[in-house]
């Protein structure tokens, strides 16, 4: 499955859940990136080249690099794909790899989430560095002993998410039409406490 979603709707807090509850591999694409480029893989040594000059990597590499991952034993149970694809040639891109590869994309769901709250949502992210839990300042705030080790992602300013949330309209939104003409998209409110939405993916999952 994909999750889709603006920056701050809260697909990294739902991917933790989802991946437990499925158990399935949560396959976030920036994280694998940064993996292979440290593992020194061949993808990893070729993204780096475009990283290091500041330059977005090419689909190919990217979907190469999903496709390697997939294909090995703990994805066989299906995976969650977050943070690609990110525009909809990627999307196309990613559907002929997959169909080529023997893999299919069961469900794409959009967590929709006003503009008006991801600012906030965003600002007040902050993630365990050591953990990798999501924690929100105000509407999930982290216990005091982990404090002095949270990040704050330095694109979470008012003005960086504003930009992500419109390069999200301009670019990413145009995959959902595509998912949705393939019959696989599943809308959920994303507004609300993390356990009711939790609830709402898996109803329309319908598992
Ligand atoms: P994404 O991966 O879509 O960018 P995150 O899961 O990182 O979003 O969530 C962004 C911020 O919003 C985090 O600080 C998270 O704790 C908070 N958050 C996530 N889901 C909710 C929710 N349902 N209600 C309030 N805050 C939320």
């Amino acid at each position: 499955m994909i999750l889709v979603g603006p920056p701050g709707a809260g697909k990294g807090t739902q991917a933790a859940r989802l991946v437990d509850k499925y158990r399935i591999l949560h396959i976030s694409s920036g994280d694998m990136l940064r993996a292979a480029v440290k593992e020194g893989t061949a993808l990893g040594i070729e993204a780096d080249l475009f990283m290091k000059a500041g330059k977005l990597v090419p689909d190919e590499v990217v979907i190469g690099m999903i496709l390697e991952r997939i294909a090995k034993p703990d994805c066989a149970n299906g995976f969650m794909l977050d943070g690609f694809p990110r525009t909809r040639p990627q999307a196309e891109a990613l559907d002929a790899a997959m169909l080529r590869a023997g893999f299919k994309i069961d469900n794409v769901v959009l967590i929709e989430v006003p503009d008006a709250l991801l600012e906030e949502r965003a600002c007040g992210r902050r993630t365990d560095p050591e953990t990798g839990t999501i924690y929100h300042l105000k509407y999930n705030p982290p216990p005091v002993e982990v404090a002095s080790r949270l990040v704050h992602r330095k694109d979470d300013t008012v003005e960086a998410v504003t930009t992500r949330v419109q390069k999200y309209h301009s670019e990413t939104a145009p995959i959902v039409p595509f998912y949705e003409a393939h019959g696989i998209l599943k809308r959920v409110d994303g507004v609300g406490d993390p356990d009711v939405i939790t609830q709402r993916i898996t109803k329309v999952l319908g598992a």
